[in-house]
């Protein structure tokens, strides 16, 4: 058929996947053009979720620090909060990032449509155009041919049928949307998301309630680092109801009233909850389902995913898709990730997705990271390990920052004594994390690790002494 834009490249959707894909496919070569139905690029990461809320939780962090700084002789009284002006710094964030996005697009001669897109055949899609903030249709319409395409239409949070439609009821978009400071709120979910926002809001003065269906919060993390974090952060949360389901809600003029019901070993109040504000956060579910895959052939499952195999070809070989649309973990380092490995594919290159270890972080206050298999997770596999911890009560940077509650561990193969997996709970955990994503991918072993000289005072060292500890010789560098 005919076409109003031909292309080599045709990436549809600009997070991080897309946006890393489409620069790598035009660096390669390829006529590249990007779809996008948003007003900006970047996807949810950079305008709804990664960076967002490390906005917020870095002036929480600030803020919670500060208050304790009065038994340190430093008194700086109580906070004053502008929640106007915090929610501009926020945007001001996000919007320093995705018009550093439109300036690399340029540079790269990257073609950008804005609109929604869907397939028509297997080399043909159609893209009405949108203005504003991405809703509104112009009524519009191009068709794009392309060679080849990425598929990079990501996800969306699910919603509990049961909630009411009410400005008090919000995912994290409304979350971070933050448009005031609720005095009761109820974080349905446990998982990172959820403990993230709860973190930002009550550290700005909410009372916060948590209901999670698992017997735990932070699901994924190895139980002695949730621990930790759970030790520091009683004092935010009145009630964690633990195997507990959320069954219903009904807006009124005084909150949203919530009814729970405990599964088998947990405990619910057996009256409805009443909050200001209600923040669901149960997960995310990819959008497979809603771009007319079909019409080009690609397979899609039940739940919205697109199998794809390790160069990233969905069963349509010049079609491929990657980030949260192909699977678990939804999370941003992945997506980019996959993308490169796409767009070198679709350029003749012979990469493929063969990556030994995903890191995970919660930016909690303290951070929680994990990287390569944790301890739940070899054990599932049955792998024989040995693990290495170091307490960071023993870390002199850790107790001049006055923070001395978390700890570094390593687990190593029993035999081989290559490292397998690491964790660390603590301040910058997330950023500490990435030395142990680098010893797993090198398969580096104990004393590799330990024989390297880490900076002293530092908190990062802490890697260096659990290799040690793990080597068996231990450090006398406190
Ligand atoms: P997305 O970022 O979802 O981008 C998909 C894009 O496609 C969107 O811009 C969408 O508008 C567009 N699109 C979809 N369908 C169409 C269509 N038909 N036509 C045109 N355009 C379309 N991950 C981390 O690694 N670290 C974090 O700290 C982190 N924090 C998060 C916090 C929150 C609150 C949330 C919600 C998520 C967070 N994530 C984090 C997850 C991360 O945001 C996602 O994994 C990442 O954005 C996935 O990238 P993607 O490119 O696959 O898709």
């Amino acid at each position: 058929g005919s076409a109003d834009i031909e292309c080599d490249m045709l990436v549809l959707g600009a997070g991080p996947g897309g946006y890393s894909a489409a620069f790598r496919a035009a660096d390669l070569g390829l006529r590249t053009v990007l779809v996008e139905r948003y007003a900006t690029l970047g996807g949810v990461c950079l305008n709804v979720g990664c960076i967002p809320s490390k906005a917020l939780l870095h002036v929480a962090n600030v803020m919670d620090e500060a208050a304790h700084f009065a038994d340190l002789g430093i008194d700086f009284g109580a906070p004053r909060i502008d929640i106007d002006k915090l929610r501009a710094h926020k945007e001001k964030v996000v919007g320093k990032l995705t018009g550093g996005l439109s300036g690399m697009v340029k540079a790269r001669k990257v073609e950008v449509v804005r609109g929604l897109g869907s397939f028509l055949d297997p080399n043909h899609l159609a893209v009405e155009l949108t203005q504003g903030n991405g809703q509104d249709k112009s009524g519009e319409k191009k068709v794009i041919r392309f060679r080849q395409c990425i598929i990079a239409a990501g996800s969306q949070a699910v919603k509990l049928p049961f909630m009411p439609v009410d400005p008090r009821v919000v995912d994290s978009t409304g979350a971070l949307g933050l448009k005031a400071v609720p005095k009761r709120m109820l974080v349905v979910g446990g998982g990172i998301i959820g403990l993230e926002m709860a973190t930002v809001y009550s550290t700005l003065g909410a009372r916060i309630d948590v209901v999670e269906m698992m017997d735990g919060l932070m699901q994924g993390a190895d139980r002695d680092l949730v621990k930790v974090w759970e030790k520091k952060n009683a004092h935010r949360f009145d009630k964690v109801m633990l195997k507990t389901k959320t069954v219903a809600a009904e807006a009124k003029e005084d909150g949203i009233w919530v009814k729970f019901e405990a599964m088998e070993g947990g405990s619910a109040p057996a009256e409805a909850q009443c909050y200001d504000l209600v923040l669901v956060a149960v997960g995310r579910s990819p959008n497979g389902n809603k771009i007319s895959a079909d019409k080009a052939g690609v397979v899609v499952t039940d739940r919205g995913f697109i199998p794809v195999d390790n160069q990233m070809r969905t069963n349509v070989p010049h079609i491929f898709a990657i980030g949260d649309i192909v699977g678990q973990p939804m999370l941003a380092h992945k997506a980019v990730h996959e993308a490169h490995v796409a767009a070198e594919v679709a350029a003749g290159q012979k990469s493929s997705f063969d990556a030994l270890q995903i890191p995970s972080v919660a930016y909690t206050d303290p951070e929680v990271a994990w990287a390569g298999l944790t301890e739940d997770q070899a054990k599932a596999k049955g792998i024989k390990y040995e693990k290495a911890v170091f307490p960071w009560a023993a870390s002199g940077r850790a107790i001049a920052n006055g923070r001395d509650e978390g700890f570094t561990k390593l687990l190593f193969d029993a035999e081989t004594h290559r490292i397998i997996g690491g964790a660390i709970v603590g301040t910058h955990a997330g950023d500490l994390i990435g030395e142990v994503c680098l010893a797993v991918e090198m398969g580096a072993d104990a004393v590799d690790i330990g024989k390297t000289i880490h900076p002293h005072p530092t908190l990062g060292e802490s890697i260096g002494m659990a290799a040690e500890v793990a080597h068996g010789s231990c450090t006398d560098l406190p």
